[in-house]
């Protein structure tokens, strides 16, 4: 259970303004600043790159009093997830550099009904959220279901909704790689008396923390946060863009699955499924589509180049897949799990003892390796990118700026991603505008060539790179 203490908001130096973050490309469009009680209205708008930002006066967003700065997950003067970390868990039994502080972490999967069938990975997500439903530990979860289409005015596939019921809440399962925000569910659980819980992505579940350090009746009300590991956020753009590759248009979309269960192949060989709005359905794998890999970074928010949070460090509890062999071959899916609540530790053991959920106590080494692309974005490469020059709001963040020790393959790895989450929101933007969805196509299959180049070439060009280079690992990410 959450054990938040208020922050003294004079504790905090004023920082930049809603603006400052935007322009400087450090807005993850989380809902948090939209949510707060200063009076105003604002809403939470896609911009041209079908990314959600919040859209309010001028006064609004440059406005320097507000309590902005210290709950957005990228200012540079809010908490950061050690210092969240250390007033939530103060007495946690281990701690890890990459993993934070944690009781206890887990590999497995669910047994009881449709939970793991149902899931993206394991379907643990959905079984924890239950289980506190079903034992009146709260009385709505928060967390992403899919939106009308056709009657949400901006056209979102999906958006944060409360769930009270079992049915909803299963009816939510599976892993959105699409722009999604809170501010809607912020405002409804500090509306309406009750407990909740919360399932969101690392900077997602920061914002909850640091919003709920300012706000007693949040702080109140939030009694557990599930945390999401986290690659990076996608841009609607990509749902998009994989409708062009499927040929259709994305208004013909009613709903994505993005990752469609086949028992019969490994976990992560994603396939991604549509079904029209005529009920047709249309799948394709993503190593098939131009921008399918995932570790290339297409339509990446660019506020996830500053992120050092791979497993949600001050949630609760928080989930991911167990990417390491046997785990990842299996189709079924498997979670890896990291439990920071004595509380949800209980009702973990508890399920484990019923036999409802099948998992097997591992150690920290095994949960990082299954992340390990991941955390080497996360810390190596992030402080090779804050060693470049920099336009705007420079974050602060757990790992130092360094350039040296990195081998000339990784660094080209790290610049060629970061370049193809830059241009991928420019070129799509552009093939968009002009209705040619080969222009896009055709640059995002020769940047991933040249991608792939630089991540996995073992002939001339991989020779001259490890030649260029001494030091450092190589992997396909
Ligand atoms: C953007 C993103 C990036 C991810 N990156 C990684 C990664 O790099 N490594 C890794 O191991 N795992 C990653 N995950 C987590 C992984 O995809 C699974 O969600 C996780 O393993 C839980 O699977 P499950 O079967 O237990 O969940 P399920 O039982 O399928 O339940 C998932 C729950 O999460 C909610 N949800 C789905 N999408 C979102 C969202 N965008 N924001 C908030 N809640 C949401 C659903 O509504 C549902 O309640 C990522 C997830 C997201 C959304």
């Amino acid at each position: 259970m959450s054990s938040s203490t208020l922050l003294d908001p004079r504790e905090a130096p004023a920082g930049p303004n809603r603006n400052e973050i935007i322009r400087s490309g450090l807005c993850i469009g989380c809902g948090a600043c939209a949510a707060l009680p200063d009076g105003t209205r604002v809403r939470m708008n896609f911009d041209r790159h079908g990314q959600l930002k919040p859209s309010g006066s001028r006064e609004w967003l440059h406005d320097r009093n507000s309590d902005f700065s210290r709950i957005c997950p990228f200012s540079p003067v809010s908490s950061n997830e050690d210092e969240l970390a250390e007033r939530h868990f103060p007495v946690a039994r281990n701690r890890d550099p990459l993993l934070g502080r944690f009781d206890a972490a887990f590999v497995g999967h669910v047994e009881e009904d449709d939970f793991r069938a149902n899931g993206s990975s394991g379907g643990l997500v959905t079984w924890v959220a239950a289980e506190l439903l079903r034992r009146g530990l709260v009385d709505g979860v928060a967390h992403v279901t899919a939106a009308d289409p056709t009657t949400d005015g901006d056209r979102r596939l999906f958006r944060y909704t409360l769930s009270r019921s079992l049915e909803a809440l299963s009816a939510g399962a599976k892993s959105r790689y699409y722009p999604v925000e809170m501010s809607e569910v912020l405002e409804t659980i500090r509306t309406v008396p009750g407990r909740y819980a919360i399932i969101g992505i690392p900077c997602f579940i920061k914002a909850v923390r640091l919003s709920c350090a300012l706000d007693p009746i949040l702080n109140e009300r939030i009694a557990f946060t599930l945390g999401l590991f986290c690659g990076h956020m996608k841009s609607a753009r990509m749902a998009e863009s994989f409708a062009w590759q499927m040929g259709r248009d994305v208004r013909d979309v009613a709903q994505i699955d993005y990752r469609v269960k086949r028992p019969d192949r490994p976990a992560n060989w994603y396939r991604a499924q549509l079904t029209l709005r005529n009920g047709e359905t249309r799948g394709r794998d993503w190593w098939d589509l131009a921008d399918g890999d995932w570790g290339a970074g297409f339509f990446q928010n660019s506020a996830c180049n500053f992120c050092d949070d791979v497993v949600a460090e001050t949630a609760d509890i928080a989930f991911g897949d167990a990417w390491k062999e046997p785990y990842s071959a299996d189709g079924r899916g498997t979670n890896v799990v990291i439990v920071r609540s004595p509380v949800l530790l209980d009702l973990i053991r508890d399920g484990m003892r019923s036999r409802r959920i099948e998992l097997s106590e591992v150690d920290a080494d095994f949960v990082i390796a299954t992340q390990a692309a991941g955390f080497r974005q996360r810390r190596e490469g992030l402080a090779f990118r804050l060693s470049w020059p920099r336009w705007g709001l420079r974050p602060r963040k757990r790992v130092a700026a360094a350039r040296s020790g990195l081998s000339a393959r990784r660094r080209m790895i790290y610049a060629v991603r970061y370049e193809i989450s830059m241009w991928s929101h420019r070129v799509f933007w552009l093939a968009r505008r002009l209705r040619w969805p080969g222009l896009y196509t055709t640059w995002a299959r020769a940047a991933l060539t040249c991608y792939h180049g630089f991540a996995y070439s073992r002939g001339r060009l991989g020779r001259m790179l490890d030649w260029l280079g001494s030091t450092g690992s190589e992997g396909r990410d």
